[in-house]
C-alpha cells in the first residue's frame, strides 16, 4: 500500500464522519468518531428497500462516491484502518529518523537500519544485481536434481519450490511441533489461474507468460521467450497436480501423518535428502514424523520433478527467485514484478510510496519489534479492557445459545460449552514479545536483512521442534487490521490495529459496536465450530467429539448455506465458491447471530433506546454492512473469488442477514423482497 496516500488517508477515515461541526453544547460528552453515535448515515441509500440489497440500502451512497486509490487494489472500512495503520507505522519510524542514532535501543536501530536501507533506492540502483549475484550465479550453477532440491529447501533462498516445508503445531497434538509438507510452486495465485478456460485468466495468462520472458531478459539470458514457454509449461503441469481450495481447507484430507522413511517411499522420485540438508531437520534415520497435506499430488509431484530438465528448473528457480526478491533490487526487475503482480492480477495502476512499503516490510519481518513502539503510541489500555468485556459477553451469548440449540443433542452440547470455556481471548499485543537480539540488520545489505530474517524465523521453530509448544506466541503483528482463531490454541486474537472505528469505538452507541466488533469475535469465536474447526476439541485436538447424528444434522445445514453462496455472481459468470467459502460463511452467519445475542443481553432487560429512528437491532445490522463495505478492482475481485476463503464484502453482507430471523423482523423483510428467504430455507445452525 503506498505512499502519496497518507494524507489522504487520516481524511478517508475522517471522512466517514457525519459532520465535522463541533456539537452545540454539553462538549462532556463523548461524541462517537464517526456520525453522532457510529454510523455514516450519509453513505445509506434510503431509496434502496433493505429487503432487495441490504448492503446497497447500508453503503450505496458510499459506494457511488468511493474512489479506489491508484495504488489500492480495494477499498473500504478494512482498507481504510490498513493505510491508517501504515500512516501510523511511517510516523513511528520518523520518529526514530528524528532521534540521534546513539540514542536508540538495539532494537531500534536495528528498525531504522532495515527502513534506510529499503528506502534507499539510490544504493539499490546503483549496486544493480550485484547483491544477487551469489544467488544467481548458485542457481545457474545447479548441476544436476539433487541440487535443484536441495536449493528448494533452503530456508534462506525461500525461492521456489514445488513442496512447501514448515514447523507447525501438530493438529492431533497441540503440545507438539511437527514437520509439515505440502505442494507448492506455483507463480500465480492458484491453479484455476492456468486451468480455467474463461476470457480473462487466458488473457492473465499471457501476461504471465510475458512476465515470465521479461524477467529471463532482464538477468540477461539467451532466448527468453522459448525458456519461458518452458517454464509456463512445467507450472501448468505443476497447477494440474494441484488440489482445489476446497480440497486443500479439508483437515481430514490433508492431515496425513507419515515418517520421513515413508514420505521418501511415497513420492520416491523427488530427492528429499537434498530437499532436507540445509534446512537443519534431525531426520532421525527416517523416523522423523512429518504430516503431508495433499498427500495424492506427491507421487505426482516428485515424477514430474524428475522428468523437467535441470536447465529448466534453473530458470524456474531464477525466475521465482527474482520475484521474492524484486523489491530489493532495481527498479526494471521491480517494475515488471509491479507490472504482473500489482497491475494484472490486483489491478492496481501505481505502487505504493516506497516508504509505506518499507514500514510494510519490517512490519513482516520484525513485526513485534515494530508493534511493541505501534501499541505504546496508538493503543491505550482502556480500549483492551473495553474490548475484554466485549468478548467475555459474546463468549457468554455463545454458551447461551449452544444450551437452548434444539438440533443438538446434550452429549455433543457439554463438550461445546467446554469449548467454549476453554478459549482463551487475545487483545492488542502479546503478553512476551519476540527477542530479535540473535537478528542481524545492515545498514547497506538489503537483500542480507530479508535472508537474515528468514533465517532466524526458521531457526526460531527449528530449535525447538522437539520441545514444548509456546502459546503465547501470535501470528498477527498488533499493526494488522484482522483477527484469527487458532484452533491448535483454541484462542482468538485481535490485533491492536482492529481494535478502533468502525469496528470499534469507546464512545459509539452499544449496538454499533456489537454489529461490529462484536460480529468480528462471533465470527472468530464460531471458527472454533464451523466446518473444520468444529473437528478439533477444546484443547486443540483434532478429534471428533459430536455425535454422528448430531455431526450429520450440522452438515445438512452448512451444505445449504454452501448452495446459497453458490447462487451469488460478484462478476458476470464467475460466481462465488460456497465450498472454499463454507468456513467463513459459518462463521459470519454465526458472529452475527452470537452479536445479536449478546447484544440483547446487555440491555439486561431494558428496551434498546432509538436513536435517529433506529432501533437497537436495526443499529447492529446497520454496523455490520457499514464494516465490510468494499469496492474492488475487477482483477482483485476475480483473483478473490478464485483464491479467498472469503466471500467479498457485499455478499458477506448480504449472504449472512437472509438467514437471520431478526433482521426480518428489525426491516420489515417480505415475501417478493429480493433476498428474502422463507423461514424453511434460512440456515439454522446457532
Ligand atoms: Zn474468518
Amino acid at each position: 500500500m503506498h505512499r502519496r496516500l497518507l494524507a489522504a488517508a487520516g481524511m478517508a477515515l475522517a471522512g466517514l464522519a457525519l459532520s465535522a461541526s463541533p456539537p452545540p453544547e454539553a462538549p462532556a460528552v463523548p461524541k462517537a468518531e464517526i456520525g453522532a453515535w457510529g454510523i455514516d448515515l450519509t453513505g445509506m441509500d434510503q431509496t434502496v428497500k433493505p429487503g432487495d440489497d441490504f448492503y446497497n440500502y447500508v453503503n450505496g451512497n458510499w459506494d457511488k462516491q468511493a474512489v479506489i486509490p491508484p495504488d489500492r487494489s480495494s477499498i473500504g472500512s478494512f482498507q481504510q484502518l490498513q493505510i491508517l495503520s501504515e500512516q501510523r507505522m511511517r510516523i513511528i519510524v520518523a520518529d526514530l529518523e528524528a532521534k540521534p542514532y546513539r540514542r536508540l535501543s538495539r532494537e531500534e536501530r536495528k528498525l531504522r537500519d532495515f527502513y534506510d536501507a529499503f528506502v534507499d533506492v539510490k544504493q539499490i540502483e546503483a549496486r544493480g544485481l550485484v547483491p544477487a549475484y551469489a544467488d544467481l550465479l548458485r542457481i545457474a550453477q545447479l548441476k544436476d536434481h539433487a541440487d535443484v532440491a536441495r536449493l528448494m529447501g533452503s530456508p534462506k533462498l525461500a525461492a521456489g519450490s514445488i513442496f512447501g516445508l514448515g514447523i507447525g503445531v501438530d493438529d492431533k497434538n497441540s503440545n507438539a511441533y511437527v514437520v509439515q509438507l505440502s505442494a507448492a510452486g506455483l507463480g500465480m495465485p492458484d491453479r484455476d489461474y492456468y486451468l480455467l478456460d474463461n476470457k480473462e485468466i487466458a488473457a492473465t495468462r499471457e501476461a504471465y507468460k510475458t512476465y515470465l520472458t521479461t524477467m529471463l531478459t532482464l538477468v540477461g539470458e539467451r532466448n527468453p521467450q522459448e525458456r519461458a514457454a518452458k517454464v509456463f509449461a512445467l507450472e501448468t503441469e505443476i497447477a494440474k497436480l494441484h488440489w482445489t481450495r476446497a480440497d486443500r481447507r479439508d483437515r481430514d484430507k490433508t492431515y496425513n501423518p507419515m515418517s520421513y522413511a515413508e514420505v521418501k517411499a511415497l513420492a520416491p522420485e523427488f530427492a528429499w535428502d537434498a530437499f532436507f540438508s540445509d534446512t537443519g531437520i534431525p531426520l532421525k534415520g527416517g523416523a522423523r514424523q512429518m504430516i503431508v497435506g495433499e498427500k495424492s499430488a506427491f507421487p505426482a509431484l516428485a515424477k514430474l520433478f524428475a522428468s523437467t530438465p535441470v536447465d529448466v528448473w534453473r530458470d524456474y528457480l531464477a525466475i521465482h527467485y527474482l520475484h521474492s526478491y524484486a523489491d530489493c533490487l532495481p527498479k526494471a526487475f521491480d517494475d515488471a514484478d509491479f507490472a504482473f503482480y500489482g497491475t494484472v492480477i490486483g489491478g492496481r495502476s501505481e505502487k505504493f510510496e516506497r516508504e509505506t512499503r518499507a514500514v510494510r516490510m519490517i512490519d513482516r519481518e520484525m513485526g513485534e519489534a515494530l508493534g511493541k513502539l505501534y501499541v505504546a503510541r496508538y493503543f491505550p489500555p482502556v480500549a483492551k479492557a473495553r474490548a475484554q468485556e466485549l468478548v467475555a459477553n459474546l463468549l457468554k451469548a455463545y454458551a447461551q445459545d449452544i444450551r437452548s440449540l434444539p438440533w443438538m443433542s446434550d452429549a455433543t452440547k457439554e463438550k461445546a460449552l467446554e469449548k467454549v470455556r476453554l478459549f482463551t481471548p487475545r487483545l492488542g499485543y502479546p503478553d512476551k514479545w519476540r527477542d530479535y537480539s540473535a537478528l542481524e540488520i545492515r545498514r547497506n545489505d538489503l537483500i542480507g536483512n530479508v535472508q537474515r530474517s528468514a533465517l532466524f524465523e526458521w531457526n526460531r521453530n527449528l530449535r525447538r521442534i522437539d520441545g514444548p509448544v509456546d502459546k503465547s506466541e501470535w501470528d498477527m503483528t498488533p499493526s494488522t487490521v484482522n483477527a484469527y482463531y487458532s484452533r491448535s490454541f483454541n484462542s482468538i486474537t485481535f490485533p491492536a490495529a482492529i481494535l478502533q472505528p468502525p469496528f470499534f469505538d469507546p464512545n459509539a452507541d452499544d449496538a454499533v459496536n456489537y454489529g461490529g466488533i462484536g460480529v468480528v469475535i462471533g465470527h472468530e469465536i464460531s471458527h472454533g465450530f464451523d466446518d473444520q474447526g468444529s473437528k478439533y476439541d477444546g484443547a486443540g485436538n483434532m478429534r471428533s467429539w459430536w455425535t454422528d447424528e448430531d455431526r450429520t444434522k450440522f452438515e445438512k445445514n452448512t451444505a445449504m448455506l454452501a448452495a446459497q453462496y453458490d447462487t451469488y455472481e460478484p462478476l458476470p459468470g464467475e460466481h462465488i465458491r460456497g465450498r472454499q467459502t463454507l468456513g467463513e460463511n459459518i462463521a459470519d452467519f454465526a458472529g452475527l447471530t452470537i452479536a445479536l445475542k449478546a447484544y440483547h443481553i446487555s440491555l439486561g432487560g431494558k428496551p434498546a433506546p432509538v436513536l435517529d429512528g433506529f432501533t437497537g437491532d436495526q443499529r447492529v445490522f446497520l454496523s455490520l454492512a457499514q464494516v465490510w463495505r468494499t469496492k474492488y478492482r475487477e482483477g482483485e475481485l476475480r483473483n478473490r473469488i478464485l483464491t479467498d476463503v472469503h466471500s467479498p464484502g457485499p455478499f458477506r453482507v448480504r449472504g449472512m442477514t437472509r438467514n437471520v430471523d431478526e433482521w426480518y423482523r428489525a426491516f420489515d423483510v417480505k415475501p417478493g423482497d429480493k433476498y428474502y428467504l422463507p423461514p424453511e430455507q434460512r440456515v439454522r445452525l446457532w
